[in-house]
């Protein structure tokens, strides 16, 4: 092998290694991935690896390296591995909508039961506060519940 290859092979290793541990560097500052489930996130790596295997196949075809009977066997295995891992993330999907539907409910219910929230910055507020406790605002008259 010459050096050629080798730095091709290592180029393409270090972009697999990127891509494959993408969800779990965006993953680590919380954010936008907090309600996705280990499934879900267990069904994004397959599709993921299931994609590359897929391009890995169809490359290594185009070389010849794989024979037609093995290149219909293998890809046909890959796309219905891929396709499962979309059918759970599609679940996931729904799951977490499902979840943030779920928290919408409570907050308003919560916000209706236990008393009302500053308009300005969202505090939680007493029925006769004339002021909010953290931004300071200042109830009007409009303002003051009646219950
Ligand atoms: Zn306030």
């Amino acid at each position: 092998m010459d050096l050629g290859a080798v730095l091709v092979g290592l180029a393409m290793l270090v972009v697999t290694v990127v891509v494959l541990a993408d969800p779990f560097v965006k993953s680590s500052d919380g954010g936008q991935r907090a309600y996705q489930s280990k499934r879900g996130l267990s069904a994004r790596m397959k599709k993921r690896t299931g994609l590359w295997a897929l391009r890995d196949l169809d490359f290594d075809h185009e070389l010849g390296k794989v024979s037609e009977q093995d290149y219909k066997v293998t890809r046909a295995q890959i796309l219905q591995e891929t396709a499962a891992a979309l059918e759970e993330i599609e679940k996931d999907e729904a799951a977490v909508e499902a979840n943030i539907e779920e928290e919408v409910r409570n907050l308003r219910r919560t916000a209706r039961e236990s008393g009302r929230y500053c308009h300005q910055c969202g505090q939680a507020r007493e029925q006769d506060d004339r002021f909010c406790t953290a931004c300071g605002v200042e109830f009007k008259m409009a303002e003051t519940l009646s219950e």
